[in-house]
């Protein structure tokens, strides 16, 4: 198992989450009698934990499998195999990868899904108050109608919503308020676990800045526990204790976020890195451009799946698997001259 440090200024407590060896590999069909013929390994053995209270931020190009990771986190589809163990509020732990259809819908208040898309992800013939009692009555947390319409008027207020908005449908918001609806309805059933997936990608820059915030603030007041899948890096800096990094289906680099931006050990983490915006003027912006796309996690290269864009790959890149091992305390990375490359982080412009 591998070990979250406490983050500092904030109350992390036990593991939350552990994943063990996930995979997702959806089969390639192909003629007539729809005959197996491949499979894509769109996550391919990965394994971390999440403790109760930190932020864990999970990061990758398009198509490193950060978003089949989430959901198979949730169940929102089924893994191929793996283990995902969860705790529940009385301590009793949970293989959500393994329960029936039927133990899940027990479990399912406690672990919830933020969508990208704010204005796809809320039914347009649903009223507000109806998307976030939706989870209250599923759940059967609450039965009285009055009560419900408080929890919900509550949770509107908790999130920056104006209250009188309560039978306005999902048309009559912004973006940025569609994203405040969300995260009221993912609040409503007093989950543990958010998995906010891409949640602030199709925002506004100033409109990030003000869900990212009121997440902090959300965390802070109901405990909660984050993970937080992004291709922007500079948001996941902005929020996450620890960040994993994934290319196509495996975790290449997990660290604490600092450690991570300033001293990253592979060098896919550096490229993503160079891509950062920065707002100070002094700092030369040199970005590396990675040739080529993605490898194709149907037919992955041999050896280390990063070799055919690493800048630094040595023979022994296209023949060995680099070994997961861990470079500095509670820093894991995946290459095979992780402890050699001098790798460029955010504050450095050399
Ligand atoms: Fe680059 Fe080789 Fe490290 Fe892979 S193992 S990231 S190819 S140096």
């Amino acid at each position: 198992m591998l070990e979250a440090p406490a983050s500092a200024g904030k109350e992390i407590g036990e593991v939350l989450l552990e994943v063990r060896d996930l995979k997702k590999h959806f089969p390639i069909e192909k003629g007539f009698f729809r005959s197996v013929q491949g499979h894509v390994k769109a996550v391919d053995g990965v394994s971390f934990v999440i403790r109760e209270g930190e932020t864990f931020g999970l990061v990758g190009e398009s198509g490193s499998g950060k978003t089949t990771l989430g959901r198979c986190i949730v169940r929102a589809i089924e893994p191929t195999a793996g283990e995902v163990i969860f705790r529940l509020p009385d301590g009793d732990e949970v293989d959500i990868a393994a329960m029936s259809r039927r133990d899940l819908r027990d479990v399912r208040q406690h672990f919830h899904m933020i969508f990208q898309d704010p204005y796809s992800s809320l039914d347009p013939r649903m009223s507000v108050l109806d998307i976030i009692a939706e989870p209250i009555r599923n759940n059967k947390l609450l039965s009285e109608s009055r009560e419900i319409q408080d929890r919900v008027r509550a949770l509107m207020d908790v999130v920056g919503l104006d209250i009188q908005h309560l039978n306005r449908y999902p048309h009559a918001f912004s973006g940025g308020q569609r994203q405040r609806i969300g995260i009221a309805r993912s609040l409503a059933p007093n989950p543990r676990l958010i998995v906010c997936d891409e949640a602030v990608s199709a925002l506004d820059v100033s409109i990030q800045a003000q869900i990212l915030n009121l997440l902090e603030d959300l965390q802070e007041e109901f405990n909660l526990t984050f993970l937080f899948i992004a291709h922007d890096l500079s948001v996941v800096e902005h929020i996450s204790d620890r960040v994993g990094v994934m290319y196509v289906g495996k975790l290449v680099e997990l660290a604490d976020s600092e450690s991570l931006f300033n001293d990253p050990k592979h060098p896919y983490t550096e490229a993503l890195l160079s891509a950062v915006p920065t707002t100070d003027p002094e700092i030369k912006m040199d970005r590396i451009i990675l040739p080529g796309e993605v490898a194709n996690p149907a037919d992955p290269p041999s050896g280390c799946y990063f070799h055919p864009r690493c800048r630094y790959a040595q023979e022994i890149c296209a023949q060995e698997t680099p070994a997961w091992s861990e470079v500095a305390p509670g820093h894991f990375a995946a290459c095979h001259f992780a402890e050699e490359l001098e790798l460029r982080g955010v504050d450095e412009d050399d």
